[in-house]
C-alpha cells in the first residue's frame, strides 16, 4: 500500500481517493476555530474515541487555543464494512468527568449508536456540559435525535478508510481518506 496513491487495495478490496489530507486539515482547523470561540475562557476535557479518532484528535488539538486536557475511551461496533448493531466499550474512561466541560471526539457518526452509548456512559459522571465533535458525519444514515454539535465534514453513505479509520484494522495510517470502489 502506497500512502498518497489515488487508488489503494486492502485485503483485495479497492478504494479510491475521496478527501485529500489538505481538505481534511482545513476542515479540522475550521472546527477547532469554532470550539475556541465557543469555549473562550473555559477549560475543555476532550474524550477521544479510540481507535478511529487518534489522528483527528492529534491534528485538532494542535489548533486548540483554550485550556484543555485529553483522555481516551475505546469503543467497537464495526467488523469489516458492517456495523454489528451493538456497541461495546472495550476500554472505559480512566478518570471521573464530574463537573468537566466535556467534548467527545469521534472519527465518524454513522447510525449514531456509538455516540448514544458514549453519551449514556459519560452522563453518568455528571459533567458540567457534554458535546460531540465528529470528523465525519453520514447524515443519510444518522438515526439519532441528538444534535451533532461540531462536524468537520459531511459525507454520503459510502464505506471509507484512512486518516485513522480502518478496514479490518488496516488503512488507519493513510493521510488521505478513501472510499470503497463501487
Ligand atoms: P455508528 O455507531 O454511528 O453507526 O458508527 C460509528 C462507528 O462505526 C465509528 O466510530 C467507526 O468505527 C465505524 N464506522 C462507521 N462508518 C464507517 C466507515 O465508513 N468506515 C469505517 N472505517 N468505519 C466506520
Amino acid at each position: 500500500m502506497k500512502t498518497g496513491a489515488s487508488e489503494i487495495s486492502l485485503l483485495g478490496i479497492s478504494f479510491e481517493k475521496y478527501l485529500t489530507h489538505a481538505q481534511i486539515s482545513e476542515a479540522v482547523k475550521q472546527v477547532a476555530v469554532k470550539i475556541n470561540t465557543d469555549y473562550a475562557g473555559r477549560e475543555v476535557k476532550f474524550v477521544s474515541v479510540l481507535n478511529g479518532a487518534f489522528m483527528f484528535t492529534s491534528d485538532l488539538l494542535k489548533h486548540i487555543t483554550v485550556a484543555c486536557t485529553v483522555t481516551f475511551i475505546r469503543a467497537k461496533s464495526y467488523h469489516g464494512m458492517e456495523s454489528q448493531g451493538s456497541v461495546s466499550l472495550v476500554t472505559d474512561l480512566s478518570e471521573n468527568l464530574k463537573g468537566k466541560e466535556v467534548i467527545i471526539l469521534e472519527d465518524i457518526v454513522d447510525t449514531g449508536l456509538t455516540m448514544q452509548k458514549l453519551f449514556e456512559r459519560i452522563e453518568k459522571d455528571e459533567p458540567a456540559s457534554l458535546k460531540i465533535c465528529t470528523l465525519l458525519l453520514k447524515p443519510d444514515t444518522y438515526k439519532g435525535d441528538r444534535n451533532i454539535d461540531y462536524t468537520a465534514l459531511s459525507i454520503p453513505n459510502d464505506f471509507i478508510v484512512g486518516y485513522g479509520l480502518d478496514y479490518n484494522e488496516l488503512g488507519r495510517n493513510l493521510p488521505d481518506i478513501y472510499k470503497v470502489k463501487p
